[in-house]
């Protein structure tokens, strides 16, 4: 039995979000131990957390029966420190900068309201904004990905809530250039959420731009370049008149006493970040010289492969034989079926990556 007029519009058309593979999953599948299983689908630290993150946790565990803060201030004041800025523009999230989204959507939109989207990209803005009745406008980056700001803005309507546009994107990891940004900013009565979960590994940011506009939110995330993934913590960085608004609105409590314990110690651990930092570095400019195919340039923790004339599937069940989880990038909108994302591994894995691809390619041309 069911009762589907009991959901509410909007939720019929929501396709599922499609996560990377799990490694129990995999090594079932293809019958190795899941030790030997190379996962490179989710973009994680190959590295893992700070050891500072795990004991902070851990010399926490016992407040557990406590709530915590409601704002997380602490962790606010940590990140204010991290990124220079006053923590009246700073909101801690969980779970995660998923959190962040749906309750920054859950704050703006009405239903009916347009949500513009540079895609191909990270699908979760479509997901969240079906879910509180918003309207998803696709607008397709060029052929190298790159933002189609004229386009962007001539999808801006007065109905238009919010426009996403990721940078480092997710998944081709070029960013979006300034004076695009304040166009499609200075083009719109809505906001500009830019999603820079990537940006450690980046050169630049966008950060500064939040004091010139009342109109930008910044999302980022601990779940990347720190290591964090699995306790779900995020931050927006938002105007001071915004963040009053998003208070109300938001989920008390919605960081846990162990994430913010560890996110602090995360800040705090300034090596372990570098070293995260230089090991994608290095393994992004290994990986591109090394497959015989189209690397995207990149400015986050994957590249992103064009594997034409093979489609994506064909690899990714090649690399799955060998044990070496990456994503199949087909189901992301407007990606085509010969995108492949991989997240730069330790070296020895991306060793790994690049045999395997040899591998196909060997067994094509004889
Ligand atoms: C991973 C990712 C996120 C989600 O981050 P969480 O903090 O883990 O929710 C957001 N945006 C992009 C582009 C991502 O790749």
């Amino acid at each position: 039995m069911s009762r589907p007029e009991l959901i509410k519009e909007g939720i019929e058309s929501i396709s599922e979000y499609v996560p990377g593979r799990s490694i129990d999953d995999i090594a079932e599948l293809v019958g190795l131990h899941p030790d030997r299983i190379i996962k490179l689908g989710s973009n994680e630290n190959p590295l893992g957390p700070s050891e500072k993150a795990v004991s902070a946790m851990v010399r926490h565990a016992s407040d557990i029966s406590i709530y915590p803060s409601a704002d997380a201030g602490e962790l606010v004041k940590a990140l204010s420190e991290y990124t220079g800025l006053p923590g009246s523009n700073i909101v801690a999230s969980g779970p995660g900068m998923d959190g962040l989204i749906d309750s920054l959507l859950r704050l703006v939109i009405n239903p009916g309201d347009r949500v513009i989207i540079s895609t191909p990209t990270f699908s979760y803005y479509e997901i969240a904004s079906r879910a509180c009745g918003g309207v998803p406008v696709f607008v397709p980056r060029d052929q190298d990905f790159q933002v189609d700001a004229d386009a962007v803005i001539d999808a801006v309507t007065p109905d238009t809530k919010m426009i996403f546009l990721c940078s480092p994107n997710n998944p081709s990891g070029n960013l979006i250039n300034e004076v695009d940004v304040k166009r499609i900013l200075e083009s719109t009565g809505g906001f500009v959420f830019i999603d820079e979960a990537y940006v450690e590994f980046a050169d630049r940011n966008l950060m500064h731009l939040i004091r010139d506009y009342d109109n930008l939110i910044i999302g980022r995330t601990f779940s990347k370049a720190f290591g964090l993934a699995g306790l779900r913590i995020g931050y927006g960085i938002m105007p001071e008149w915004l963040k009053s608004q998003y208070m109300k609105a938001a989920t008390p409590f919605n960081v846990s006493s162990a994430a913010i314990a560890a996110g602090i110690a995360a800040l705090s651990d300034p090596e372990h970040l570098r070293r995260s930092i230089d090991l994608v570095e290095k393994g992004r400019m290994f990986l591109k010289e090394n497959i015989d195919f189209r690397v995207h340039d990149s400015h986050a923790n994957f590249v992103l492969v064009d594997v034409s004339p093979y489609s994506a599937s064909k690899i990714c069940s090649h690399l799955l034989q060998k044990g070496i989880i990456v994503r199949d990038c087909t189901s992301f909108r407007d990606a085509g079926e010969s995108l492949v994302r991989i997240t730069v591994g330790k070296e020895e894995q991306n060793r790994k990556v690049v045999e395997a691809f040899a591998d196909f390619l060997n067994s094509r041309e004889t």
